[in-house]
């Protein structure tokens, strides 16, 4: 190696993690940050780690996901939660903070650190020889993206995040859905729920009807193909969805034909998560949780991830990435953050801890092992790097990425068991071998 700095590019929540993860382990680091001389058009702080959106980092509460990620986080020692508590405001059990104090305590503690070199610089090239960690989020600098694009292909790079919900396995209606797959009387890999026709018709007014999220810069033409909203569908005509995703053909040898079946598609090995299969939306949170519950044994459904749609730059980590966040073609270069696929800000810092838990590893001549599957920590980024399927999107803290509990138990007390479970297995993690 040429040099002895690891560089970080972009000085958003993942890259200020790792550089105070790095430099507080005796690393020089140099960390890159566009900002001010260039904004994207949602950054509008200067600082570094600004919370582009809500300020909160969701749930303290340890039998939530995100509470949980947040105590494993402060178990490890991460240098943006303390922070964010240091910064805290009130707003019940959430981790809300007060945003510009945040950033401001984090700038600071990166330009006071002498092992961080803190260049406010955009950068588009990376070269062989330097050690790089990418964290340059979901609204990347083009020039950049277009060099990651080069790295690791076209077809591997996504613009547009349009996601559907996923919904919990457990919380689904069986008496109403059945598992089937089209057209083979075998197959039983998703879930399906008939719909009679005023059930289809209700559903298609109240679709049409709902209230959509604004969109920050959505651009339709820079969508991927099948990735259009379904409430934008549902308005081309009301049996567009009955001749498009939810047409009931295939079905023949379960009696009746229903007017409309929807599909839900398993999204994890274990099968404890199904996504709705064409249901990408960019409809507010409650007006997923309405209309969606309108669909035959859905009524209580649990989600797990409401659908979105934002202009979001991820690569296919699964296939790209090998196990340590170093890109399987060129070793030297490291991602963190939104841009691997984790979705959300605690998510993000969480990235951010353990790439440099692997860098730190590689510098050492060590082996880098993610924490136990049994931890929020494990689950979130087993998915990241070990996702089968072949639509990878970015995925957020839930307990239906953690293993099975042997006893069944209810859902408050089956989570609180996750969580003892997975604290005790992050005491004893160790991520460097
Ligand atoms: C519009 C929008 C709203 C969101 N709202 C929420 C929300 O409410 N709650 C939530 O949990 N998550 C939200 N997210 C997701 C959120 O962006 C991420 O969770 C989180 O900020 C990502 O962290 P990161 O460190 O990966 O990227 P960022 O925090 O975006 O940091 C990336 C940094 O890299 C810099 N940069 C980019 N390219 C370059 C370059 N070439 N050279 C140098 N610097 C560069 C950027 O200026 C930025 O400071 C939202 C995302 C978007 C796009």
């Amino acid at each position: 190696m040429k040099s002895p700095s690891i560089n970080i590019i972009g000085g958003g929540l993942a890259g200020s993690e790792a550089a105070l993860q790095l430099a507080h382990r005796g690393i020089n680091v140099r960390l890159f940050e566009m900002k001010p001389r260039k904004f994207s058009p949602a950054h509008k702080i200067p600082g570094c780690a600004e919370l582009v959106c809500s300020n909160t980092f969701k749930s303290t509460l340890r039998d939530r996901a995100h509470g949980l990620l947040k105590e494993e986080l402060q178990k490890l020692g991460s240098y943006l939660i303390k922070i964010a508590y240091e910064t805290r405001v009130p707003a019940g059990d959430s981790l809300a903070v007060d945003r510009v104090l945040f950033s401001e305590k984090v700038t600071e503690e990166i330009s006071k650190n002498p092992r961080i070199e803190f260049i406010r610089e955009e950068v588009s090239t990376l070269n062989d020889e330097d050690f790089f960690i990418i964290a340059t989020g979901p609204l990347t600098g083009e020039s950049l993206f277009k060099k990651i694009q080069q790295l690791i292909g076209d077809e591997d790079c996504y613009f547009f995040d349009a996601i559907s919900p996923i919904v919990a396995a457990d919380s689904i209606d069986y008496s109403r859905c059945f598992f089937a797959n089209r057209r083979d009387p075998d197959g039983k890999d998703y879930i399906n729920a008939p719909m009679a026709q005023e059930e289809y018709d209700l559903f298609i007014h109240e679709l049409t009807h709902a209230e959509e999220a604004q969109v920050k810069d959505f651009d339709s033409k820079k969508l991927f193909s099948g990735c259009m909203p379904i409430e934008d569908m549902a308005k081309r005509g009301p049996k567009t969805l009955a001749f498009g995703p939810l047409r009931p053909v295939g079905f023949e040898s379960y009696g009746k034909r229903p007017y409309a079946i929807v599909q839900l598609r398993r999204e994890d090995n274990a099968a404890k998560m199904y996504n709705l299969v064409g249901f990408q939306t960019r409809l507010k949170i409650g007006e997923q949780e309405r209309v969606f519950r309108m669909i035959p044994g859905l009524e209580k459904c649990e989600f797990l991830r409401y659908g979105s749609m934002h202009r979001n730059n991820f690569i296919n980590s699964p296939k790209v990435l090998q196990y340590d966040f170093s890109l399987k073609t060129q070793r030297n270069i490291f991602f963190a953050g939104q841009i691997i696929g984790v979705e959300g800000y605690t998510e993000s810092i969480a990235s951010g801890l353990l790439t440099a838990q692997s860098v730190l590893a590689r510098m050492e001549g060590k082996t880098f092992i993610l924490p136990h599957e049994t931890t929020m920590l494990g689950g979130v980024f087993k998915y990241i790097l070990e996702y089968t399927g072949k639509n990878f999107q970015p995925m957020n803290a839930n307990f239906g990425l953690l293993p099975h509990l042997e006893k069944k138990i209810g859902k408050s007390d089956r989570y609180a068991a996750y969580a003892e479970r997975a604290l005790k297995k992050i005491d004893t993690t160790m991520l460097i071998l």
